[in-house]
């Protein structure tokens, strides 16, 4: 079944646009305000992960596609960046609500084509509508600075002013998310926006792009081409972009930062990750296994902030059996099906990387605890299932512990001391996130002020902060000096700055 990506039609009792997705089986792209077929002669099959059955296909743009999007960027910015400040916030106004009206709709695309649960989806979408709200305050946040009489007769004044094209390279596992932490801060400011949504699962991004559209955005602000490598070259060498986000692996993130970078561009990318939940023996019990298995096993372990490594400290080494019964009994399921819990993999590949990261820790000596490598699923049985999956006994010097391995795999080790667990957290390369489960007070600051990484939580398994702050991984996770959609943090020499979410709530549900 191939099916479209563009379709509205205006809801007959509330009168509201409506957006579905059927029926035609290319995804467009999106120059100059129109969606237009490529003229590409390659393509790529999108697959649905539950069944593996191929459900469109998506071109990878030819030179003259993504010359014509960047050309249409170029001639929108010298109007849109004259646009009143007032305008702009009003069209992503409109936007948000558009968004809000058609959480359902969005979420059904992404989990047709990603494969999270639904409810994942909603959330996908969710954490993405909260950065439009931001820029929606955009009024306020681009106020510039002033200081009279710096010398005799003499003021100085800074504005924030947009800097011209911009372009997003997005990963595939958030598809509303990533791309919404992307164009909008930057289009309101006054920015125009090249955006490439990963191949894997463009959908969401076009049934975005037509929402902006709809919510008034004019020709040219926003332009969607799709492709694979030489689009990402073509974004890291063409001289009229001047800025590059980008959301995914370190293999890919390096490379662009490296390549933009090279090329005088400003590049922020965001990685890979191997975030560590260190659990002490006097957290609360009930809701330290509950998080933990919600973080290490919601959207199938595909997200960057996973708590995809336990350190359980002390006593708390006890809890592992009954950690294991709890992650037993979430549901493998399609993502659309009613009370499923994990969902399957992006693809066979991933599956395969999983499956052998797993027997990778096997051959290396830990103990398997749960093994959900031969899942089955009723009605799935082509899915790219992996079931919830423990591995006891790991030791850093493991592959499975030095991968981030991107599945429903949380693996688990043992430290005497928290000082210990500390170390073994600043050892890691990477520094997106981290928590700590405790009742102690003295040891959440311990923790939060010694460890290395970028975003931490105190009895919150997933802190990722919200828009008005911004997305502050670290280290190996993170390359660029501007991060993600809010406050800036500046990581200044011998400064350390984390984002730190603290609950005292004894229960908390992972937040995306
Ligand atoms: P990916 O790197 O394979 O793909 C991301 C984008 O880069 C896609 O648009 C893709 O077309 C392009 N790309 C892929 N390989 C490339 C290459 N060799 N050269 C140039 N471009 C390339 O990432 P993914 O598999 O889509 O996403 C999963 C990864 O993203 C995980 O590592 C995850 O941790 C990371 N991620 C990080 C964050 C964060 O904020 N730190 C958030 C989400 C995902």
């Amino acid at each position: 079944a191939l099916r479209s990506v563009l379709r509205t039609k205006v809801h007959p009792k509330t009168g509201r646009l409506c957006y579905s997705s059927s029926s035609v089986s290319t995804v467009k792209l999106f120059i100059d305000g129109k969606f237009v077929e490529s003229k590409s002669s390659e393509w790529l099959d999108i697959h649905n992960p539950a069944t593996n059955e191929v459900i469109a296909r998506v071109p990878k743009a030819t030179q003259e596609e993504m010359l014509a999007a960047v050309d249409s960027c170029s001639r929108a910015f010298r109007s849109w960046s004259e646009t009143s400040i007032l305008s702009r916030q009003q069209i992503f106004l409109r936007y948000q609500q558009l968004i809000k009206d058609n959480i359902k709709e969005l979420a059904k695309s992404i989990t047709l084509e990603q494969g999270k649960t639904l409810a994942d989806a909603e959330g996908d979408v969710f954490r993405g509508l909260q950065v439009v709200e931001h820029a929606c305050s955009i009024t306020s946040l681009m106020l510039g600075e002033t200081l009279p009489s710096i010398t005799k007769d003499m003021d100085t004044y800074t504005y924030r002013l947009p800097i011209g094209v911009c372009a997003g390279i997005a990963p595939f596992n958030f598809p509303a998310m990533i791309p919404l932490w992307m164009f909008p801060m930057g289009m309101v400011c006054g920015n125009t926006y090249l955006l490439k949504p990963s191949e894997r699962v463009p959908t969401c991004a076009m049934l975005l792009a037509k929402m902006l559209q709809d919510a008034g955005a004019p020709d040219g602000t926003l332009n969607v081409i799709h492709g694979q490598h030489a689009a990402v070259n073509f974004i890291c060498d063409h001289p009229a972009i001047k800025a590059i986000s980008f959301v995914g692996s370190n293999q890919a993130g390096e490379y662009i930062y490296e390549r933009g970078s090279k090329n005088g561009k400003r590049v922020q990318s965001n990685m890979g990750a191997k975030n560590h939940g260190v659990v002490m023996p006097d957290a609360n019990k009930e809701n330290t296994l509950n998080q933990l298995v919600g973080a290490a096993f919601g959207a199938a372990g595909q997200r960057c902030m996973a708590l995809s490594t336990a350190i359980l400290v002390g006593e708390a080494r006890r809890w592992l059996p009954e950690l294991v019964e709890r992650a037993k009994a979430l549901r493998v399921n399609a993502g659309d099906q009613p009370g499923a819990d994990v969902g399957p993999l992006i693809s066979p590949q991933a599956r395969d990387r999983v499956c052998s990261l797993i027997q990778s820790g096997v051959d290396e000596g830990a103990q398997l605890l749960l093994d959900g490598r031969n899942v089955k699923v009723k009605g799935y049985e082509n899915g790219n299932f992996v079931g919830p999956t423990i591995i006891g006994n790991v030791t850093p010097r493991m592959k499975c512990y030095k991968e981030e391995i991107f599945g429903p795999v949380l693996i688990v080790l043992e430290a005497d001391s928290l000082d210990d667990a500390i170390r073994l957290v600043n050892n890691n390369p990477y520094g997106n996130g981290t928590a700590i489960f405790t009742t102690n007070g003295a040891a959440a600051r311990k923790y939060t002020h010694e460890v290395d990484v970028g975003q931490i939580g105190v009895n919150v398994p997933i802190p990722v902060p919200l828009p008005m702050f911004s997305f502050t991984g670290s280290r190996g996770s993170f390359r660029g000096d501007t991060n993600f959609y809010g406050k800036q943090v500046r990581p200044v020499l011998h400064i350390f700055c984390a984002s730190v979410w603290v609950s005292t709530a004894s229960e908390n549900s992972p937040i995306t």
